[in-house]
């Protein structure tokens, strides 16, 4: 069937396929439901932030957010009042906010719930953004494989402008303008990446970019350019109503206020939830119904493989920093079928830009398999070790930097399963 139809086609088949057997499928956690029961989110006054950022000038707004120390929440955990304040300093001609809606991490699915329930409050924060740091434009940036959700943002969008919270003298201040269209990805995993996806934005191939510059400097066009991810844009308002004294009272010292986490795999209430920084793994697999786990993964497929002697770490940046997605396996899994599973998805997504990624991925997928066949000599598990330190150390963004970490927490934590098969030769 597939060999008759274009790219964009096959997409939309297999997106078709996926989305009915969501529908067949018995879940016991229903995601929609677990994340309307987020409090923070829910009790949000809708433009009540933007109302407050308008009232007072736009370094205040920005020192508010510094204050609160609200971190990125798209995996890097860049503290965005900095990010903000660089591109309010940054000389151009014009300058842009893009939020990045590419949410392509296995695993996790919490922006796909806010753009469905609470894209008011992304565009409460990309406006937020705009008068703060004195944009004009701003980008929704939407995963191609969320091609449905279009019609409802551009409808939220179009009510926007009617009430002035878009457009021309936004809600009565002279000269603040602004407005926001949507540009549809191609489905490339590594656009997530800020400067891949600027790429893309601008027509070209979805590549990562040598940084500095930085996009809040050079960013869109050359110009000075904020990218906030989707859960960054929506918790900002939030701060921006309340206060950044009400958002840094919960969590911890260095992981301020609430984080959604996506849960999925092998847990009775997979989900959305609204969680505290702070929590242990063992106390988030109590809530997930995910007792009894043999590892956990924390952070998706770039993350961290967490085995259950370490259930006792705790979600934050001080330990276990993370972009929102938990993935749980239970006892019965081979770990080794996941790691193939994780090293296929890298060398199929990685861009080739850098021989380590591009080359070192499929070695590593190569030598996984021929342990899975009892054919790896112990030498040549050691050289996979070693090879993932080089492709770790000498990739050029994220994905190559992260994507050997499944091969060296196999080694460390799951070597039992590895030496469960024929392991050739002494050396
Ligand atoms: Fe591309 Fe991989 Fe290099 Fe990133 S690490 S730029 S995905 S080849």
């Amino acid at each position: 069937v597939f060999s008759n139809l274009t790219p964009p086609k096959v997409h939309r088949v297999i997106e078709d396929c996926r989305q009915e057997f969501n529908a067949r499928r018995p879940t016991v956690g229903n995601v929609g439901e677990t994340y309307a029961n987020t409090l923070n989110y829910t009790n949000h006054e809708i433009n009540s932030g933007l109302r407050r950022a308008v009232s007072v000038s736009p370094s205040e707004v920005i020192a508010e957010l510094t204050v609160s120390g609200l971190r990125g929440r798209g995996g890097a955990g860049f503290p965005t009042g900095i990010k903000w304040n660089l591109a309010a300093k940054a000389k151009g001609d014009t300058k842009y906010i893009i939020c990045n809606a590419d949410e392509g991490e296995p695993g996790t699915f919490k922006d796909r719930i806010i753009l469905g329930k609470y894209a008011d409050m992304v565009f409460e924060g990309m406006t937020i953004a705009a008068y703060s740091i004195g944009a004009r434009e701003g980008v929704v940036y939407l995963r191609w494989e969320y091609t449905h959700l279009k019609p409802h943002l551009e409808a939220v969008l179009e009510a926007r402008r009617k009430s002035n919270l878009l457009g021309s003298d936004i809600l009565g201040q002279k000269g603040f303008c602004f407005d926001i269209r949507i540009h549809m990805g191609a489905g490339a995993y590594v656009c997530g990446e800020e400067t891949a996806l600027i790429e893309s934005l601008e027509g070209r191939r979805g590549e990562p970019r040598n940084r500095p510059p930085y996009p809040a400097e050079r960013g869109l066009h050359g110009q000075p350019t904020v990218v906030n991810n989707v859960e960054t844009l929506a918790t900002l308002s939030c701060i921006v109503s309340r206060g950044a004294k009400w958002f840094s009272s919960m969590g911890t010292e260095r992981s301020k206020g609430f984080k959604l986490f996506s849960v999925s795999g092998d847990c009775s209430r997979p989900g959305v939830y609204e969680l505290p920084w702070g929590i242990t793994v063992d106390q988030l697999l109590e809530t997930v119904g995910g007792q009894g786990a043999k590892a956990v993964q924390i952070g998706g497929y770039t993350g961290q493989l967490v085995p259950a002697r370490q259930f006792d770490r705790r979600l934050a940046y001080e330990d276990l920093g993370i972009g929102g997605s938990i993935i749980v396996y239970s006892a019965d899994r081979d770990m080794l079928e996941v790691a193939e599973n994780y090293l296929e998805f890298f060398v199929e997504e990685s861009c080739g830009q850098c021989t380590t990624c591009r080359v070192g991925n499929q070695k590593l997928l190569e030598g996984i398999r021929l342990l899975q066949q009892g054919k790896c000599s112990n030498r040549y598990l050691n050289d996979l070790i070693s090879l993932s330190e080089t492709v770790k150390l000498a990739s050029k963004c994220g994905l190559g930097q992260a994507s050997p970490n499944v091969v060296i927490a196999l080694n460390a934590h799951f070597k039992d399963e590895i030496m469960a098969r024929p392991i050739l030769g002494a050396a």
